[in-house]
């Protein structure tokens, strides 16, 4: 095991003695510049421990859009405001005075790659999964099909998805996928409008919910109830949430207590609480005293979007019914040859996200939709690391993605002190990329940049009674910061 107290970059002082000493071989050896691409998790926990562990790096942060954060600020669902505390911890990284932020700057786009490594001694890739992935299925592309991502960017004020429209005025909505970002969206379907608009969620899809005619949500996996993806203080929230009841058929759960005795706590407490829920019916929770309900759909693979008589939306998604083969987490979903038809105005296509490669020649595994790496190290390109979901794949809840994070600047601080990093000559950093994005016509925003926007959509949500009114354009963001 890496022991923390080696981790300090004064090792690679004290394994060369007879330089000079600290102060000659700091003078000989030039401050490391490393640069993360992308201001998500993974990239502010990179720099982090960069930070933490080296005392003379110095850590830019380059990140596309304007402001940081990622998916804590688009993915996290707003009524989960505890979970963006992790804000605080990246504000406190971007405020050393060893670490630069540097937002609206498209690495790939408004510099390449290769030029960042010219300019730095490492280059870290921490851009995150920034599309999904699809069904592959006739009908995906009708009106009234939506990836979850979309859906989830769009309530949340991602730019790109500002102008989605998700059609609300149908009764039932199928949700494809049975993990958390599924439990997310179908609770933000039928959330009780009160609890929404205390929270940050965009003034807009506010709106849009409160005209919505979604009552019923149905979440339809593939496997069976212990294979599920969504973890229990996720599915807990669903089932008490009010005026929403759950819909659970005992039989798809029969047998499954002694099943699961066995099986890791985690997976055996989720699939007693799906069975509890199945069989109770709180009062609360009858059809007359909840309006609204949802329920699991299980052995059930998308096989096609059915389109409306003038074939111009959807109108329902036709499943291939599924037996398991193989028992447990491996266990997979094979068709039996039945079909059955589930009748919906609205499909959440919800069944994960994907990473992109960031440039043609950079080492990508289209497969896997990651960067193939060991450790972090980008294998084949020296110099180049990555971390977060771009390396493992789009699965991890955040602190899953801060081990990673730690893990890969762990190896770029391991190939400092080894020498594989050469930091003989000094790199200029920003002062080279600068110059580049100056002579594109990019402007950079800095971290200060930020807290200005951030001001603003604090005070516009204080107005509002909310902790932020996010502010959903790009265009308005620069204009409030003067560019
Ligand atoms: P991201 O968060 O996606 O960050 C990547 C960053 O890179 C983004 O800011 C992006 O704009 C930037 N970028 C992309 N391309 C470029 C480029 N070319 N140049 C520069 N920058 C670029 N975890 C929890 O613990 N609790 C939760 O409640 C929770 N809710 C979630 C809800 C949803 C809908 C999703 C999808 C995930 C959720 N997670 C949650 C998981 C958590 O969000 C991830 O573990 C984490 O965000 C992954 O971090 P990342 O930095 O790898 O990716
Ligand atoms: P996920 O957990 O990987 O779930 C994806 C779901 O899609 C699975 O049920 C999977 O079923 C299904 N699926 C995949 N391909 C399919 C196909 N071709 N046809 C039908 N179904 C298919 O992904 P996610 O829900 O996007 O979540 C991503 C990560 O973010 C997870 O780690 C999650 O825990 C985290 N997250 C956390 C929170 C939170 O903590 N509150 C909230 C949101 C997200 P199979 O198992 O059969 O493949």
């Amino acid at each position: 095991m890496w022991n923390q107290s080696s981790r300090c970059a004064n090792f690679i002082i004290k394994r060369q003695p007879g330089l000079g000493g600290q102060a000659g071989l700091r003078r000989w050896l030039s401050a490391p510049r490393l640069c993360v691409v992308g201001g998500g998790p993974a990239g502010f926990y990179t720099a982090q421990h960069l930070l933490k562990h080296h005392d003379r790096a110095q850590v830019d942060i380059y990140e596309k859009l304007p402001v940081p954060f990622g998916l804590v600020r688009f993915g996290v669902a707003p009524d989960h405001p505890e979970v963006k505390n992790v804000i605080n911890t990246f504000t406190q990284t971007a405020r050393s005075e060893r670490c630069s932020y540097y937002g609206n700057v498209a690495v790939g786009k408004d510099v390449t790659v290769g030029e960042l490594q010219q300019a730095y001694h490492a280059v870290v890739l921490s851009y995150g999964a920034e599309d999904n992935r699809v069904l592959g299925i006739p009908g995906e592309n009708l009106a009234g099909v939506h990836s979850a991502r979309a859906f989830v960017g769009w309530y949340n004020g991602l730019p790109e998805n500002q102008h989605l429209k998700p059609d609300l005025s149908c009764e039932t909505a199928l949700v494809l996928g049975h993990g958390n970002v599924a439990l997310d969206v179908a609770r933000i379907l039928l959330s009780p409008l009160d609890l929404l608009r205390r929270t940050d969620i965009t003034a807009s899809s506010l709106a849009a919910l409160a005209c919505s005619k979604v009552k019923r949500v149905w979440l339809v996996g593939r496997r069976g109830p212990l294979q599920v993806a969504f973890t229990i203080k996720e599915l807990r929230e669903m089932i008490n949430l009010p005026g929403a009841r759950p819909v659970l058929d005992p039989a798809d759960f029969t047998g499954l207590g002694n099943a699961v005795k066995d099986a890791p706590r985690p997976r055996k407490r989720l699939t007693e609480l799906m069975i509890k829920t199945a069989l109770e019916k709180p009062a609360e929770k009858t059809e007359a005293a909840a309006a609204r309900e949802w329920g699991l759909r299980f052995q059930r693979s998308p096989q096609e979007v059915l389109p409306t008589a003038d074939g111009t939306r959807a109108r329902g998604v036709r499943m291939a019914l599924t037996r398991l083969e193989g028992s447990g987490d491996s266990a997979k979903a094979v068709p039996t040859g039945e079909v059955e038809e589930l009748e919906c105005g609205l499909v959440l296509s919800s069944i994960g996200y994907r990473s992109l490669p960031l440039e043609p020649a950079l080492p990508f595994d289209p497969q896997h939709g990651v960067i193939p790496n060991s450790s972090g190290r980008v294998l084949g390109a020296p110099g180049l690391y990555c971390s977060g979901w771009v390396k493992r794949g789009p699965t991890g809840v955040i602190i899953t993605t801060m081990n990673d994070s730690f893990d890969t600047a762990q190896s770029v601080l391991e190939d400092l002190q080894a020498g594989v990093l050469d930091v003989s000559a000094p790199r200029e950093g920003f002062g080279a990329v600068g110059s580049i994005l100056r002579s594109r016509g990019v402007r950079p925003v800095s971290f200060s940049d930020w807290e200005k926007i951030d001001a603003v959509e604090v005070a516009r949500g204080k107005a509002a009674g909310k902790p932020r009114e996010k502010i959903v354009d790009p265009e308005e963001m620069l204009q409030v910061i003067g560019h």
